[in-house]
């Protein structure tokens, strides 16, 4: 037995997403580049994965740009972003303490060359304060970047109202919605978004590729140089098979967004519920304001690696974080924003569930964590100190 239960690191590939790959990669081969007819053929089939994506973002499909994932859409985002404000002497730039990695690194990229970096605070629910932001924005800010969903606790950021807020001081709004795409229906348009990332294989698609939306008239920097492919903004030949696999993947997933929610919420709900009743534990990020299938909790004396491992014995496939992060002892920085401590924020568990998982698997989890914790309490002298008085509880 195998139960699945870390979508936010990637998803399992739809049959539909798979069978809209297969004819890209030995019967329409050819490179949309090229003039003759199995070229254009690709072609076509490029300018209809391009509408597709375009029309379930709400843009135009000029305003789609593929790029190799989210990591590559976030750092040509706030590159670009960052370069238009620089030309204007603007070098201050506005994000959250709970951004992945492709942000965060980029970021201190930017810093290290000069730029003044301000990260809201993500409260202890995980999630940031438009009024906060109101006040962080500067006359020479460049660029707010804010992710839509976070990708260990699971928040959901009021985006529309950051990006009204962006709007009427006329500063870019970027949004790395990566976790989110496919999950939560999503209109740049309605939502004030600027620019937006998305990543296929987060949402059913093949990994390595995703997408950059950029609306008209913001300038977009190209950071890979070479052919004029996607307007001469990101060279290389395109990824056709993976493109396709992409926009089949995304229609799939956003037509069947409500009938997944209402598979996934109950699920969440109960897996929550259920975990909770093991002593000493805690919800990471808000309790409504979450991704319909994510679960992260803390247990205080407990290593978020041991549990891993022995929930791996029993055929559970989870996460104590970011995949980024895991393989580091590091504990995660999106727990330490929201102010666990670090020895809590050692002991945590991301469980991000799709609609296939079930009922059934969803009880066999609660039981066998609920165990797994309790036996490694079992031998931790930490606990013992806990358990004795020697040490005072953090979570009640
Ligand atoms: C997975 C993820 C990324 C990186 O996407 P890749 O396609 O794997 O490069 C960026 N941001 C968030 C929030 C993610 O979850």
């Amino acid at each position: 037995m195998m139960i699945y239960a870390d979508n936010a690191a990637t998803t399992k590939m739809t049959k539909t997403a798979i069978n809209a790959m297969l004819p890209y990669m030995d019967i329409t081969y050819g490179n949309p580049s090229s003039l003759h007819s199995a070229g254009q053929r690709a072609a076509e089939a490029l300018a209809d994965a391009r509408q597709t994506v375009a029309d379930i973002l709400g843009c135009a499909a000029r305003e789609i740009y593929f790029t190799s994932g989210g990591s590559e859409s976030d750092n040509q985002a706030i590159l670009s972003a960052a370069e238009a404000g620089a030309k204007k002497n603007k070098r201050h730039i506005i994000s959250t303490s709970i951004e992945h990695h492709a942000v965060l690194h980029t970021l201190n990229k930017l810093e290290k060359q000069g730029f003044e970096i301000t990260l809201l605070d993500a409260h202890e629910n995980g999630i940031v304060r438009p009024d906060e932001l109101e006040k962080a924005i500067r006359p020479d800010t460049a660029l707010v970047t804010v992710m839509y969903a976070n990708n260990e606790i699971g928040t959901v950021q009021p985006v529309r109202e950051l990006g009204r807020i962006c709007r009427e001081h006329g500063v870019i709004f970027h949004t790395d919605a990566v976790q989110a795409v496919g999950h939560i229906k999503i209109n740049v348009a309605d939502e004030n978004i600027d620019m937006l990332s998305l990543s296929a294989h987060k949402f059913g698609g093949p990994k390595g590729i995703g997408a950059l939306y950029v609306k008209r008239g913001i300038t977009l920097t190209s950071i890979i140089e070479g052919g004029a492919q996607e307007r001469g903004k990101r060279a290389g030949t395109e990824n056709v098979p993976a493109i396709m696999g992409m926009a089949a993947a995304l229609k799939e997933s956003y037509d069947m967004i409500d009938e997944a929610c209402s598979k996934l919420i109950p699920m969440r709900d109960r897996l929550i519920e259920g975990i909770l009743k093991i002593p000493h534990s805690i919800l990471n990020g808000d309790r409504y304001e979450r991704l319909p299938g994510n679960v992260n909790v803390c247990f205080e004396g407990i290593e978020g690696e041991s549990l891993l491992l022995i929930l791996d014995s029993k055929g559970i496939c989870a996460s104590s974080g970011s995949a980024c992060t895991s393989g580091s002892l590091d504990p995660s920085h999106v727990l330490l924003a929201i102010g666990r401590p670090h020895e809590v924020a050692h002991g945590s568990l991301r469980l991000s569930l799709s609609h296939e998982n079930t009922e059934e698997e969803i009880e066999y989890m609660i039981e066998n964590i609920a165990w797994t914790v309790s036996y490694l309490r079992s031998m931790s002298p930490v606990w013992r100190d806990l358990e004795e008085g020697r040490k005072e509880h953090v979570i009640q």
